[in-house]
């Protein structure tokens, strides 16, 4: 297929998103040269504008536009738990649920030897950091229920034993190999409930 070149330019970029194949993102292109122009320059600011503003929370590591996020300035949250998840989009599962009331640690991945990611191209040793100078009573680890999830919670555990910390995992109810964000709220919920001791 030959397209003028604006036209293969922003069908390569539909490519590079996730899921988007070749005739998805021919379909996306030309859907966007018959939308109107000011819906597509919001659309392209919307774009900018979020990469431009939005960095990681010095505190947790969530994505967020202020520092720290509004999460880690909640003074009524419970400073004596944090739960360490594995994206950004998992602290909004798991604030969806409303059962969670302390903070959150985003690691930005999980431990996967295969693909070459090690614990420390992922946010532990920030974790680490917090729990030193916290006042953290317990660590819930609520990494994806599958094997990269798995294998990173128990590395985590055995780092933070020595910290004196109750660590304990959600598990109950999640389906295995799932990823945390495609939980519906109640099966969360009792996955946070249900949670063991490492
Ligand atoms: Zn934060």
């Amino acid at each position: 297929m030959f397209y003028p070149e604006p036209v293969s330019k922003l069908i390569e970029g539909f490519m590079k998103l996730p899921g988007i194949g070749q005739k998805t993102a021919g379909r996306l292109a030309f859907f966007v040269l018959n939308m109107k122009e000011d819906d597509v320059l919001d659309l392209a600011k919307a774009l900018v504008n979020a990469k431009r503003q939005l960095h990681y929370c010095s505190v947790c590591n969530n994505i967020t536009d202020l520092d720290p996020c509004h999460l880690c300035r909640d003074k009524r949250r419970d400073g004596s738990i944090i739960c360490v998840v594995q994206e950004p989009k998992d602290v909004v599962a798991m604030e969806r649920t409303r059962e969670f009331e302390g903070y959150y640690h985003v690691l930005h991945g999980a431990i996967s030897p295969m693909d070459g990611i090690g614990p420390e191209d992922i946010k532990i040793p920030d974790l680490l950091k917090r729990l030193s100078d916290e006042q953290v009573k317990e660590v819930i680890l609520a990494t994806n229920p599958n094997i990269e999830g798995e294998a990173t919670a128990m590395y985590i555990s055995r780092l933070i034993k020595p910290f004196g910390i109750r660590v304990t995992r959600i598990a109950h109810g999640l389906p295995v190999g799932g990823d945390l964000e495609y939980a519906d709220e109640v099966t969360l919920t009792k996955a946070l409930e249900g949670r063991r001791e490492l």
